[in-house]
């Protein structure tokens, strides 16, 4: 289970991941403009039925209140049958 070498692994990943994220907010130009929320509910390419997998990411701002949804950020618009709950439940 707590394998170290994977966990450092997952740390560097995460690291990573926040570094790409990271950018200025638009409204009051503050650095920390980042994924806050992922929105589930790709649809199924056949049934069109809502997946599990990501539809879009919500981006927050620390210092003012301005969010930004980025949908399709993993340039998928349709899901495969094969993760449909509906189709292959
Ligand atoms: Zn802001
Ligand atoms: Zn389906």
């Amino acid at each position: 289970m707590n394998n170290p070498t994977r966990m450092k692994v997952i740390e560097r990943a995460s690291i990573k991941l926040a570094e790409k994220v990271n950018s200025i907010c638009p409204e009051c130009n503050t650095p920390g403009f980042g994924i806050t929320d992922v929105k589930p509910g790709l649809p199924c390419e056949l049934c069109n039925y809502p997946t599990r997998s990501t539809l879009s990411y919500i981006y927050t701002c620390i210092k003012c209140t301005h969010t930004k949804e980025d949908n399709y950020p993993n340039k998928k618009y349709v899901e495969d049958p094969m993760c449909c709950d509906n189709c292959n439940p």
